[in-house]
């Protein structure tokens, strides 16, 4: 899927920004941030929109409504260098599980990433698809690691693979180069299997907090799911 009904806005300039690693202030500042913080209204909006229009590829049968996404912060306050996150609707059968982190840009060619997207629309088909935004530099900001200056129009890449539902959210601030911020994966809430033991300790980082949800467990300290298949 790409937003083909919005008009890209073109940059008026080439924006380069600095790819200096991050500094204590800036790690610190995310550190203390909770989700709501660095998750602003227009990248929530984004990533729903997404979840909207893949809805009925990801998860056959379901579709999500058109409401304002609602977002829980699933480890707020821990001062954690991954933050958790669930973003969902009143009456939506889907959420969104995400995990996000500071985004750096790491070296490497200059991606074109623009020229290889497909066409748009959602193709019944398709095993991979596609969302392009374009949003304000206060919008995406806290996700990375650099400054933006105010006349930045960065792009927000969000991607998914149809076969696990899962995928990831890059943001490009204008110099063509995408910094990989957030995993995530779309989730049914309606149980699609039968009830397992809930394990005592996450087997991704060992903590002991995994919350059972009706239609799955979470670890809200990495993001660690376990959804059960339909049978
Ligand atoms: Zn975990």
């Amino acid at each position: 899927m790409r937003s083909g009904s919005r008009a890209p806005l073109e940059p008026s300039g080439i924006f380069v920004p600095a790819r200096r690693p991050p500094g204590t202030a800036t790690i610190n500042r995310w550190r203390r941030a909770n989700c709501g913080e660095v998750l602003r209204p227009g990248v929530r909006s984004a990533l729903w929109d997404f979840v909207r229009e893949t809805a009925p590829l990801l998860h056959p049968g379901l579709t999500a409504p058109a409401e304002p996404a609602l977002l829980s912060g699933l480890n707020d306050g821990r001062d954690a260098d991954v933050k958790t996150g669930m973003l969902g609707t009143d009456t939506a059968p889907l959420c969104l599980i995400l995990r996000t982190h500071l985004g750096t840009a790491g070296p490497g060619p200059h991606r074109r990433w623009r020229e290889t997207l497909g066409r748009p629309g959602v193709r019944t088909s398709a095993a991979v698809v596609t969302g392009i935004e374009q949003v304000n530099p206060q919008e995406a900001g806290p996700l990375l690691a650099e400054p933006l200056p105010a006349q930045a129009r960065p792009w927000l890449v969000i991607s998914a693979t149809v076969a696990d539902r899962a995928g990831s959210l890059s943001v490009d601030p204008g110099d063509g180069v995408l910094r990989h911020v957030l995993d995530f994966a779309v989730l049914r809430l309606d149980r699609p299997g039968p009830l397992r033991d809930r394990p005592s300790h996450c087997p991704h980082c060992d903590r002991t907090r995994v919350r059972r949800y009706s239609a799955f467990d979470l670890c809200p300290d990495c993001g660690w799911f376990d959804q059960p298949s339909p049978t």
